[in-house]
């Protein structure tokens, strides 16, 4: 059978290497995402090398056939963001990443959650409050998908009189009568309502209270209406953040 050669690009977001030594790569790109396999001992060029996580690449493949996972023939390298791989960036990183990888399975949410992911990585290239953007892409991504918490009115009522805390199952903030749900600062409640009302921009400049509660409540959230994030388990173990 013919083989066809394609040419794709997109985002390393997941690296995994099989018994056999070949190595599957998840790519994220503006048209979704795809995977592909580097087989063992035929990695010319350094393929696995251009291959590392959050690398922007354009690769060549072919598949025999459609059932066939893509094989990598050519890698080219478009950009890397060097400082993603300080490990006290790198974790961040690994966070959104395996976000966009669980939000896109089975489905093609669209060029926004690319774009989002890919401003979130050059945003934590620049080494500044990796914790703050984190959080607040995480958010913004978890949009694209369709998940937004209700953060300004009662999830169940709709009352604008608010109690500290927050329904993870039914994905809202709750009124003081309705009073459901898991207890959260007043900051950060004012700091989800900025978040889900400002620019990405304007959020990080006005700033988040307190990056340790802000996970608690994400991975929460995420746990529930995604999946947990072994990445982000990892984080939340850290002691401190920006
Ligand atoms: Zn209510």
């Amino acid at each position: 059978m013919a083989e066809r050669y394609q040419i794709n690009e997109g985002v390393v977001i997941r690296r995994h290497e099989l018994t056999s030594g070949d190595v599957i790569v998840t790519l994220l790109g503006e048209h979704g995402k795809w995977q592909a396999k580097v087989r063992k001992g035929k990695r010319p060029g350094g393929h696995l090398g251009k291959l590392s996580l959050f690398h922007d690449v354009t690769a060549q493949y072919y598949r025999k056939t459609e059932d066939n996972l893509a094989v990598l023939t050519q890698v080219q390298l478009n950009g890397a963001l060097p400082r993603l791989s300080d490990p006290a960036i790198y974790p961040y990183a690994h966070v959104l990443a395996e976000l966009v990888d669980k939000l896109t399975v089975d489905v093609h949410i669209g060029e926004d959650i690319y774009k989002y992911f890919v401003s979130s990585l050059r945003g934590l290239n620049q080494g500044e409050s990796p914790a703050q953007i984190t959080i607040v892409y995480a958010w913004r991504l978890l949009q694209t998908a369709g998940l937004s918490p209700r953060v300004k009115s009662c999830v169940l009522c709709g009352s604008s009189d608010l109690d500290q805390r927050f329904d993870i199952a039914l994905g809202g903030v709750t009124c003081q009568t309705c009073a459901r749900g898991y207890p959260i600062s007043a900051d950060l409640l004012t700091d989800l309502q900025a978040i889900h009302s400002l620019s990405v921009r304007d959020t990080l400049a006005r700033g988040l209270t307190n990056p340790d509660e802000h996970f608690r409540l994400l991975s929460r959230f995420l746990a529930y209406h995604v999946t947990e994030l072994n990445s982000l388990a990892s984080l939340t173990q850290l002691t401190t953040h920006d």
